[in-house]
């Protein structure tokens, strides 16, 4: 079973409404990596697991180590969404491998760049549309 170690990329790109943190900005309450508020964190930090997390993907998909977030959203997407500083780590490997076997096996998948969202399809290409990002779970 997967656990976070040392990464901490959900509390930086993901939109906490009842936090009114916005995506993609480190949260308030993030203190040299840790949460500084963990017993009272929002039941959306309590929820939110990643694929890496919930899935136990392999090590290299650590989002902190591969650059790119996957999560669930509620209408069986995936939420591909894409640290800032590394704007081309959805089209490489290791990250690009696994959304071509998901896109492959029927897995839609939206990728988050800033404030863009795309859909993914077969050959790693993107089509603009929009999706609301600005809640985590
Ligand atoms: S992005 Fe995933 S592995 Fe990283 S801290 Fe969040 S839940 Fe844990
Ligand atoms: S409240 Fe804590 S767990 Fe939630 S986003 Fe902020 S630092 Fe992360």
């Amino acid at each position: 079973m997967n656990n976070c170690g040392p990464c901490n990329m959900c509390c930086t790109l993901l939109g906490i409404r009842e936090l009114r943190k916005p995506p993609g900005r480190v949260c308030q309450h993030s203190a040299a990596g840790k949460c500084a508020i963990y017993a009272d964190r929002p039941t959306a930090c309590r929820e939110f697991q990643c694929l890496f997390l919930r899935d136990g993907l392999e090590m290299q998909y650590r989002p902190d180590l591969c650059g790119v977030n996957l999560h669930q959203l509620p209408d069986d997407h995936v939420m591909a969404t894409v640290h800032p500083e590394f704007p081309d780590a959805w089209r490489k490997a290791p990250v690009n491998t696994l959304l071509d076997r998901l896109v492959m096996a029927g897995q839609r998948i939206i990728v988050a760049l800033g404030d863009a969202t795309f859909l993914l399809s077969e050959n790693m290409t993107l089509q603009k549309v929009k999706v609301h990002i600005e809640e985590a779970a």
